[in-house]
């Protein structure tokens, strides 16, 4: 069942979720299946696969995210990883964006459905909204999964990370090469690699490595690049 799960996976990851959060999972879980009925969110299994693929594997982010933090999920998708970051944590202030205007429709359905009522729904593509005043160089914290190679994830994200805040690219357990091919975008974007952290899924056989990239500076000028260049000509 989804309330066993999370809450045995929580406390295997040495979280307290707050009062309430069990239930706004439940409404979480009931509103994407729901609505994955007609729109195509997620293939993961409702209850346990998606307490574990979708809510376990968005919390295990939580350790690294400071109190209080501005969070910006690029290529949120149905949420995932910032909603379950801001259900766990009601202080940080959230940013969902994607490109796909059905899926940020159904996120500003599904924030309040979930008791959410702060979070900034953004409709957009990265690499044009950090170009932005409001957007660049502007947040504590970007996460994003499952968006990108980490050569080009680079360059839609980093733009979004203060100086001295935080990139943290959600990987599979075996990037090591995706991770080599991105080290010339991260020191051209003015960051640098923190040491990455590699463990199990709560639950799961699988293996998630959490790259974590440290911003130094300010984005310099000329990037992000378009995305047909970012494509055609990875950093
Ligand atoms: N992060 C979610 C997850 O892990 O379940 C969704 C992953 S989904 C495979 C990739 C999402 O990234 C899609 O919703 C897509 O619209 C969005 N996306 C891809 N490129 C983007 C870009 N350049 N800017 C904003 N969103 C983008």
């Amino acid at each position: 069942m989804l309330e066993t799960v999370l809450t045995n996976g929580a406390d295997g990851l040495g979280i307290s979720l707050p009062t309430g959060a069990v239930g706004s999972f439940r409404a979480y879980h009931d509103f994407l299946y729901e609505k994955n009925a007609v729109m195509d969110l997620t293939a993961v299994a409702p209850e346990d696969d998606a307490a574990r693929m979708h809510f376990l594997d968005s919390l295990a982010l939580l350790p690294y995210i400071p109190d209080g933090a501005s969070i910006c999920d690029i290529g949120s998708g149905a949420g995932f990883p910032g909603l379950p970051i801001r259900l766990a944590k009601p202080d940080v202030k959230l940013t969902l964006i994607d490109a796909n205007g059905k899926r940020t429709g159904f996120l500003s359905e599904l924030c309040p459905v979930c008791g959410v009522h702060d979070a900034n729904v953004v409709t957009g593509r990265a690499e044009e909204l950090s170009l932005k005043p409001e957007f660049r160089d502007a947040y504590d914290v970007c996460v994003s999964r499952a968006v990108a190679r980490l050569n080009m994830l680079c360059e839609l994200c980093l733009p979004f990370v203060k100086e001295g805040g935080l990139f943290l690219a959600m990987k599979a357990g075996s990037c090591g090469e995706e991770l080599d091919e991105a080290g010339r975008a991260i020191s051209l974007l003015g960051a640098h690699l923190e040491p990455m952290v590699t463990y199990p899924i709560p639950g799961t056989k699988l293996t998630r490595t959490l790259i974590r990239i440290r911003k130094d500076g300010p984005t310099p000028k000329g990037y992000p690049r378009r995305f047909a260049k970012i494509k055609a000509k990875p950093l």
